[in-house]
């Protein structure tokens, strides 16, 4: 018999996928949501004391600008131009805090998320190689907001059983091939939900073997076979590994064992170590452009491989990344950009914003300004309508708040690494994130009152504390796979 072409394959895949499942998130043709929060900012008259303060505050932070006009130069002045007002004012017409801050707009962001865990509009299909992402940033915006997720037990699994690939991870979407970015959102999805049926949804034995089948001669990890090696396929891969206690060992039939390798950690450490770059963050791969997000990746690599204090001064040039790290925060704006002459983005609230606590860990200083961050998040990226978004002008999405959402919480609590912590949990390979614990709330020069306080996460898996311990507990009480 001839073999099945890939068309069928995908067919049959399809097929067999339950027709009659309560997945969440299907395409529907209704209006796009749409925002005011392209409107022109109007002229609101003298400032009130509250703006008074503020623009004191701005005025303060303001850098000096030479001469030199360039694309990017002129580019930043075109953002400042937009945030400027939210920094100095309330176009939005939220109620203030008594900082004279725009309180967070909790239920707002809720309704928002519980919305994006809904059905979308046909403007949407691009999300539809992205079905695990937008279950995980609404599920942990969500969580971080004190929502409780409970109700959406069920769909989360069906919906992410459906994306589960026969021979091993996620796809983005029914019936796609598996991938490293998806699987990585399921899995943190899964736990989220909790529950013995979220986590036996789980095939962690194809799991295994398809993690082993990323992992490559010079150490690091593809995103899929055949896909890039970057730094990312290194961090979705140790999550799993960590929070499902997964074996060390790689699979016999992992392609890197012809190469010599016979664990996931062959090499990792050096091959990490080379995509410092000469900037002091973290790039995709050795020779790329350091970037806060594969830099959030590299560290949390660190923090899974043992405790961050000793991985992270072993194999990196801290004073360089804790500079590069620092020159990412925007003056006046408060908010991180992604790069070096860049522009501030409320998602780098969490890429950026959320490396702090681990490099905290491993320096034992308080080395960022918790107060502009949070200044940023609640003054310009909350949408009126709910939901956070990039910067004033663009849209909110699930992505946007739940990273401007993190980096709030980053920024609000403090965490702390215990490697006495005597618990039973995180005993066995990739236990090292099993030791942290939060250390109460940040009490300097803050801009929030208590009612604008986030719940604490999780600094290497980004969802909450006790979703991440009883999943690991879960795995580790139960022999094999
Ligand atoms: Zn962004």
């Amino acid at each position: 018999m001839a073999a099945k072409s890939d068309d069928e394959v995908a067919r049959t895949r399809l097929e067999e996928l339950r027709l009659d499942s309560n997945r969440i998130q299907e395409l529907s043709d209704e209006e796009l949501y749409t925002s005011d929060s392209n409107a022109d900012y109007e002229d609101l008259g003298p400032a009130i004391p509250s703006e008074a303060d503020n623009i004191v505050y701005v005025n303060r932070m303001m850098p000096i600008f030479d001469d030199l006009q360039t694309e990017t130069s002129r580019a930043q002045q075109q953002t400042l131009d937009k945030i400027l007002p939210y920094l100095e004012g309330n176009p939005s017409n939220f109620p203030l805090n008594s900082f004279g801050i725009p309180k967070l707009q909790r239920e707002k962001h809720v309704k928002f998320l519980i919305q994006g865990l809904g059905d979308k509009p046909a403007a949407y299909t691009t999300l539809d190689a992205a079905r695990p992402w937008q279950v995980y940033w609404c599920l942990a915006g969500l969580t971080v907001l004190g929502h409780d997720i409970s109700d959406y037990q069920q769909k989360i699994i069906d919906t992410l059983t459906d994306v589960q690939h026969p021979e091993g991870g996620y796809g983005g979407g029914f019936g796609h091939l598996p991938h490293l970015a998806p699987t990585y959102a399921a899995i943190l999805s899964l736990a989220m939900a909790g529950s013995s049926a979220a986590y036996e949804s789980i095939n962690r034995r194809t799991l295994w073997h398809y993690l082993g089948r990323m992992k490559q001669a010079d150490g690091g990890f593809t995103m899929a076979v055949g896909g890039e090696e970057d730094i990312r396929g290194a961090f979705c891969v140790l999550v799993a590994l960590s929070l499902l206690n997964l074996p060390l060992d790689l699979p016999p039939d992992a392609p890197a064992r012809a190469q010599g390798m016979t664990t996931f950690l062959d090499k990792l450490d050096e091959w990490i170590s080379r995509c410092q770059t000469y900037e002091g963050g973290i790039s995709a791969s050795p020779g790329c452009e350091a970037h806060g997000a594969y830099t959030f990746c590299g560290l949390g690599c660190l923090a899974i491989m043992g405790p961050p204090r000793e991985t992270m001064n072993k194999y990196l040039d801290m004073p360089a990344l804790i500079r590069w790290l620092s020159y990412r925060q925007g003056a006046p704006e408060g908010g991180y950009a992604g790069r070096t002459n860049k522009l501030v983005d409320g998602c780098y609230s969490h890429w950026i914003g959320g490396c702090w606590p681990l490099v905290e860990a491993a320096v034992d200083k308080n080395l960022w300004n918790r107060s502009a961050l949070g200044r940023y998040i609640l003054s310009a990226a909350q949408d009126e309508k709910g939901g956070l978004r990039d910067k004033p002008g663009m849209r909110p999405d699930a992505y946007h708040t739940c990273y401007n959402l993190a980096g709030l919480s980053a920024a609000q609590h403090n965490y702390k690494f215990d490697e006495k912590m005597t618990g039973d949990v995180g005993k066995g390979s990739f236990g090292a994130p099993f030791h942290w614990k939060g250390d109460g709330l940040f009490e300097g020069d803050k801009v929030w009152d208590e009612e604008d306080v986030v719940e604490e996460v999780h600094p290497v898996f980004v969802i909450p504390f006790e979703a991440a311990m009883a999943c690991r507990e879960y795995f580790e009480a139960k022999d094999g796979f």
